[in-house]
């Protein structure tokens, strides 16, 4: 399978071995580096990747969630090229358009206060900022295969990355009893800082689980924030609506800049009033483009006309359907699906272990069949998917219903095709 991917990207592997001359490895995003070479991807159009050779794809990452719209949505662009045309970027002043895009998002998530960033990375540092601020403490209790952004990723195979742990409490995902423990020990948590779904792996919280942070922070006076940068596609008000657990804050990113860079973080006015900048001694947080009005227009409509209530439903479901379908092809196979509404994760193990069992990274990670997956990710970029080695499938809304059918139709032919390594 591999050969096959060399045959098929004459054009991608000298120009990746070109990008080493200036950036390490030829990368300039982590995530996006795959052996032997990455494919180089010439275009978005719709639904569709196309590549340095010609090689057309249905894309089923959505650009790890943040392209919810598709590639150049029509709507979007109109919206991003009247902003370049009848404002400018980014004035050195305050505009109209963050008023606006805030109330909107406040109104969505039931925040009383938000403010934007450039990243959903920054959102979380900046939220972290707060945390340690209102409580006057500096620990963050974070669990194990968590991911806030590159700075804030706690791997649950290696040692935490470009952190120091001094200040950090790692905790097992989905462990209730761990998050009591680990209050019990200590006494300082600023604030708890969880995704309801992990993101890697596409994990999701267990409501228990969830109860018990609320329930714990509450108790020991440690804020409670919910990581909504990828999760908030999955109801109109976000998974922590559905799942109905009230954090203290929350941090959003990804499609929100309708396509743009994009982050934010918002809840309790008391608690984002230490970003008040009428108050002697607030917290500074003056990115230079966190006001950019290319974003906040394209967030805007984003939001306001094409990801409205109805269509979050819409989508949602097709990924359920979606799902469902996946896990009836996986049936009695070393695959499985984990995941929730437009969301999913396709894991390949060595036991046959199935959604309901996998609560945490480290139980998939014992598990976990690198080759089997690799092979699924060469098999169906051959048909013609977009799809990440490491499985994470994020449905966009230009993708048509034949594109799923295809999808599944295509896994089938997969599992028949290497039925002796599947079963
Ligand atoms: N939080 C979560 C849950 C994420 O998945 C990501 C990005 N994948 C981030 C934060 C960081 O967002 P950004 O890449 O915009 O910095």
């Amino acid at each position: 399978a591999t050969s096959r991917y060399v045959e098929k990207n004459p054009k991608s592997k000298p120009l990746f071995e070109k990008a080493k001359a200036s950036l390490p490895g030829g990368n300039t995003r982590t995530l996006l580096y795959t052996a032997p070479f990455p494919i180089i991807i010439r275009k978005g159009d719709g639904h569709k990747l196309i590549d340095e050779d010609g090689n057309v794809y249905q894309d089923f990452v959505g650009e790890m969630t943040a392209g919810l719209f598709g590639h150049s949505h029509p709507r979007l662009q109109e919206a991003i090229i009247s902003a370049v045309k009848n404002v400018g970027l980014s004035l050195g002043a305050t505009n109209p358009y963050e008023q606006r895009y805030a109330e909107l998002i406040c109104s969505r998530f039931s925040l009383d206060r938000m403010r934007f960033t450039n990243s959903g990375t920054e959102a979380n540092l900046h939220c972290l900022a707060a945390a340690r601020r209102f409580t006057g403490r500096r620990k963050i209790m974070v669990f194990r295969g968590g991911y806030h952004g590159s700075v804030l990723s706690f791997p649950s195979d290696v040692s935490p990355n470009n952190v120091d742990l001094g200040d950090w409490v790692l905790v097992q995902y989905n462990d209730p009893d761990a998050v009591k423990q680990a209050f019990t020990k200590n006494s300082d948590i600023a604030a708890v800082i969880v995704e309801a779904m992990q993101g890697n792996g596409a994990i999701p919280a267990t409501i228990e689980f969830l109860k018990t942070i609320r329930s714990e922070t509450t108790k020991a006076g440690a804020l409670f924030i919910i990581d909504e940068v990828v999760t908030s596609r999955l109801s109109p008000g976000g998974l922590r609506k559905l799942v109905g657990i009230e954090p203290d804050l929350v941090t959003l990113g990804k499609y929100l800049g309708g396509g743009m860079p994009f982050g934010a973080f918002g809840g309790r006015a008391d608690i984002m009033s230490v970003y008040d900048p009428s108050v002697t001694g607030s917290l500074t947080h003056n990115g230079t483009f966190q006001n950019n009005t290319i974003m906040l227009n394209a967030g805007y409509v984003g939001l306001s006309e094409v990801y409205t209530p109805d269509v979050v439903e819409l989508l949602n479901n097709r990924g359920e359907h979606m799902r469902r379908k996946l896990a009836e092809v996986f049936k009695g196979t070393k695959f499985c699906v984990t995941g929730r509404g437009s969301l999913m994760c396709v894991h390949a193990t060595n036991t046959g272990m199935q959604p309901s069992q996998m609560t945490c990274k480290d139980d998939i990670n014992a598990v976990d069949a690198l080759d089997l997956r690799k092979l699924f990710w060469l098999d169906m970029l051959d048909a013609g998917f977009w799809v990440q080695p490491r499985g994470s499938i994020a449905l966009n809304l230009q993708i048509p219903d034949e594109a799923i059918k295809e999808f599944i139709d295509a896994t089938a032919r997969f599992c028949d095709k290497y039925r002796d390594l599947v079963v």
